[in-house]
């Protein structure tokens, strides 16, 4: 079995709304070996992977998959559901997957779901090998690619505190982006948005955190409050610690200053004996060693969130109970078998390790791990009780006296941290600060809430509200994300709707095929119409709208770049791309075109086109409140959406109109869309038509969308390579991009308005287009000029001068006469010798693939050629 493409779609695509990923499989010889001609197939499959009975398949119950696995399926199908269930077995539990045919026989495309990347591209490439042992009856360890699995999910799946956080702010509708492969945390776009890192957010004061990684200031700044700490003082030789414990007492901790995890730290050390190795210990992670007061007590976690008292836990660390029979090992191993305890923070608690700490702890009380501890006798395991260490927690918020309770949030306070453990030991906690005993011994900065979210007893609390209610005080105020995709007229639309919104004072985050403009900035140049584009202006911070241009490229390999968006555009689609990227036919195309309109909030809004029949055979799928637009007011589709209640927009007359049932609002007439140059083309007139939808969808008022329309140009500057026209005086220039079918029928109705003379035109074909799509598109142009010249803008992986020899064999075919085009590999050349083609009347035509180049001969031209008045 091949894997011909394998990756992630990393956002909605055409398959899920859902990250999944997706492989190409050749699977050869077993295309004429379904399952039940494999002998002893299923009963292999099923020893190794028992858990595939729960997979219900398409019969829907548990036992569905073996009864398709025994009646006969193929290798795609069964790789689908293996990758799925290692998956889940490395608990990642996903569910969703689905296999496909494809026209070349034996070649499939599987989809499934991922939660973790790297686990998922993982897990397709075991289950291919998996499948194929089993197939030849060869061995496997499952439990190996499990255990690698859960490595790669440790790595790089959120922690519980972060996850608690992100899935807090989703409820709340605040979309979230991962900033990095650490647990950063964008929440909110642009201008909305705050950050996180595990409990650390955008409001934690970083003199607050370095305060708080040192041990000694901690107390000195809580002692100096009236906060009781233990006694103690710093030391750096082993003589001075001796001197501090012989002065504080029968017992004493040592500990680094700066450290964490308990690394370096003893407790309850009574002789010099014990007191010399802990000073070693806690010298090897820092030159300052604590020697203070050993406290009595239980060991509790405060936590305290914007300068309230959330929560508190009582802490054990990891530790065995003897049996008077069973050695040290033998207990951890018993413990361990707890189906609570997982790898990581797979499950409510932690598996315990024997490393370094525990062997140290355990030789100082003069054991070993072979040792065989008496019968109730509880030996620790580590010196302190964090659940990634094994401890366990129980959650006693409600028993929490509240003179403590105030003096955890004073801590917090004169810390000044936003988000805080506290650690303390009490003798008992209910009780008011002095009987109660207590001592607080360190602040942590970056508290873990697994202990308070799922404690080990006792009740759990959500203690990422409280941060989310925090970080948005008044609500998050939403940044809009207005999307637009269609096979032509995306960045023009796009461009109208980020002028309009800048028009009425918003903050735009643009990004399209010719860059990324930021407020009106140029920022980035270049094709930016796939999901890193959307990435960078929903990370911009200075943004409160966001406008997406969608190409089909990055829906189909990448997903979309943002879950949900307030406005989705479907322009048009025409029949561009088919044959690529395993999109055969026009009902795929529109499948993969229908994702933007089909993550529209149930708030937002679709706009689409009711003149397309392509676009209208998904309007099942749009979401939220549905604007049709159409140049015709008497469609009937565009009738009975009204009829129904919705909202259109139309020409009427010369008018844009604004239709609903009850009411029509004209926005303007025709000669005032400059982009239509007076209602000739129109296309433009559909575009700006669609943003007029995709505005007042988002709610702008009837002037602001008057203001922006109007002032939107089809200049060089404003929206370069669509419709530039430049008037040369003798004759005309017209730069345009237009590069498909649909836009070369466009031109041919449109050209003979501009003008009554002679059309010429400088072409290229897109070299990634299939053969049939080339020869079309030269049937096409056949129709739009009287003299063409063909050159090579942008022939992709094909031989140079192929591309143009194609799009000639089309115009032949369309009936356009050889002695009227000529080809001219080299675009530079053309350009130039198209000019001295020009003759008085002519409108010529220039269809560049980048503009830079082209539009500084045209200018360098221009200037020349137009005389000024004397
Ligand atoms: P962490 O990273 O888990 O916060 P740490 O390395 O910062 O640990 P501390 O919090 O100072 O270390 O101490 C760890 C544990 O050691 C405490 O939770 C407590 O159980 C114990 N401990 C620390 N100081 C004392 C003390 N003075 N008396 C008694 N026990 C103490
Ligand atoms: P691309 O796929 O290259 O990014 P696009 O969809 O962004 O294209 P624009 O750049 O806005 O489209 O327009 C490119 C050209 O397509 C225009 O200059 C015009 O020739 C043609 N065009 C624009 N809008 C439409 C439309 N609605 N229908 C048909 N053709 C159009
Ligand atoms: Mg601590
Ligand atoms: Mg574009």
């Amino acid at each position: 079995i091949d894997i011909k493409e394998l990756r992630a779609l990393r956002g909605p695509n055409r398959h899920t709304r859902h990250t999944a990923i997706f492989m190409v499989l050749d699977i050869n010889e077993y295309e004429s070996r379904p399952s039940d001609k494999i002998k002893g197939f299923s009963d292999r499959l099923l020893t190794l992977i028992p858990t595939l009975q729960s997979h219900g398949c398409s019969i829907g119950k548990p036992g569905g998959f073996i009864q398709r696995l025994q009646n006969g399926t193929w290798a795609g199908h069964i790789i689908e559901h293996i990758a799925i269930e290692l998956q889940c077995l490395a608990g990642m539990e996903v569910g969703y997957g689905k296999s496909l045919s494809t026209p070349q026989k034996g070649t499939y495309i599987i989809v499934f779901r991922y939660l973790v990347e790297s686990a998922g591209l993982k897990a397709a490439k075991d289950a291919v090998s998996l499948f194929e042992a089993v197939a030849e009856g060869k061995e496997f360890d499952v439990n190996k690619i499990v255990s690698d699995l859960k490595v790669l999910r440790e790595e790089d799946m959120l922690g519980p505190t972060t996850w608690s956080i992100v899935k807090e702010a989703k409820s709340r509708g605040i979309p979230f982006i991962r900033l990095n492969q650490d647990s950063h945390i964008q929440l909110g776009y642009g201008a909305g948005q705050k950050r996180i890192q595990a409990s650390i957010t955008s409001n934690t004061s970083a003199i607050a955190v370095e305060t708080a990684d040192e041990k000694t200031a901690v107390k000195v700044y809580l002692k100096k409050a009236g906060i009781p700490v233990p006694n103690g003082r710093v030391v750096t030789t082993q003589d001075e610690a001796m001197d501090a414990f012989n002065e504080i007492g029968t017992a004493v901790v040592v500990k680094p200053d700066v450290g964490n995890h308990g690394n370096g730290s003893t407790i309850n050390i009574t002789n010099p004996d014990q007191l010399k190795k802990a000073f070693q210990a806690a010298k090897a992670y820092h030159p300052d060693v604590i020697v203070e007061e050993y406290v009595h007590g239980g060991d509790y976690r405060l936590l305290v969130i914007d300068g309230k008292f959330i929560a508190a836990a009582r802490r054990e660390p990891a530790h065995i109970i003897g049996d008077g029979k069973s050695s040290i090992n033998d207990l951890i191993k018993q413990v361990n078998s707890d189906p609570l305890r997982g790898f990581g923070h797979e499950k409510v608690l932690t598996q315990i390790e024997v490393d370094e700490m525990t062997e140290r702890l355990l030789s100082l009380n003069g054991l070993s791990i072979n040792s065989v501890p008496q019968e109730k006798q509880i030996v620790y395991l580590k010196a302190t009780a964090n659940l990634s260490q094994g401890g366990t927690a129980t959650d006693v918020t409600d028993e929490v006296n509240p003179d403590i309770r105030l003096m955890a949030e004073r801590a917090a306070r004169i810390i000044g941290l936003d988000c805080v453990g506290i650690d303390a030991l009490a003798e008992d906690i209910s009780q008011p600060l002095g009987p109660s005993g207590i001592k607080v011994v360190e602040v942590n900065a970056a508290p873990g809430f697994r202990m308070h979210l799922e404690p080990t007893k006792g009740r759990p609390r959500n203690v990422a509200k409280p941060i989310v209610d925090m970080l948005f005080p008044e609500g998050y105020i939403q940044v809009p994300v207005l999307a637009v995709t269609g096979t032509n007229g995306k960045t023009t639309t796009c461009k109208l709707i980020a002028h309009t919104l800048k028009y009425s004072g918003k903050k735009v985050g643009l990004t399209c095929t010719t860059g990324i403009a930021i407020d009106g900035n140029s920022i980035l140049t270049g094709d930016y119409s796939g999901p890193e584009g959307a990435g960078i202006v929903v990370r911009e911070p200075t943004v409160d709208h966001i406008v997406l241009e969608i190409a089909r490229g990055g829906i189909v390999r990448r997903g979309l770049g943002v879950d949900e968006v307030d406005v989705g555009v479907l322009l048009n689609i025409g029949e561009d791309h088919l044959g690529t990227d395993w999109i055969e036919s026009q009902d795929e195309l529109c499948m993969v075109k229908s994702t933007v309109v089909e993550v529209v909030k149930k708030t937002g809004t679709s706009v689409l086109n009711a003149d397309d029949n392509a676009s209208m055979s998904v309007l099942e799928r749009a979401r939220g409140n549905i604007i049709l637009f159409s140049l015709d007011p008497e469609n009937p589709k565009i009738k009975k959406h009204i009829r129904e209640g919705g909202t259109v927009i139309i020409l009427d007359g010369r008018n844009a109109v604004i239709r609903t049932m009850v009411l029509d609002i004209i926005v303007c007439t025709l000669e005032e869309i400059p982009i239509t140059f007076g209602g000739i083309i129109d296309f433009n007139t559909a575009n700006a038509l669609a943003a007029i939808g995709a505005l007042h969808g988002l709610g702008l008022t009837l002037e602001q969308i008057r203001n922006g329309i109007m002032t939107f140009y089809p200049s060089a500057n404003q929206n370069p390579g669509r419709m530039n026209l430049f008037d040369f005086q003798k004759y005309k220039v017209l730069l345009d991009y237009g590069h498909n079918t649909d836009s070369a029928r466009a031109l041919a109705r449109l050209l003979p308005r501009l003008s009554p003379g002679r059309k010429i035109g400088l072409s290229h074909g897109t070299g990634n287009r299939t053969n049939e799509q080339l020869i079309d598109y030269g049937k096409a142009l056949a129709l739009v000029y009287d003299y063409i010249m063909l050159t090579d803008f942008d022939p992709r992986n094909r031989p140079l001068g192929e591309t143009p020899k194609l799009v000639y064999e089309g115009l032949i075919r369309g009936g356009f006469s050889k002695e009227n085009i000529e080809i001219i590999q080299d675009p530079e050349k053309a350009v130039d010798y198209i000019f001295s083609k020009v003759k008085k009347g002519d409108l010529l035509v220039i269809q560049p693939d980048e503009l830079e180049p082209v539009m500084g001969q045209i200018m360098e031209r221009y200037r020349q050629t137009i005389t000024l008045p004397t």
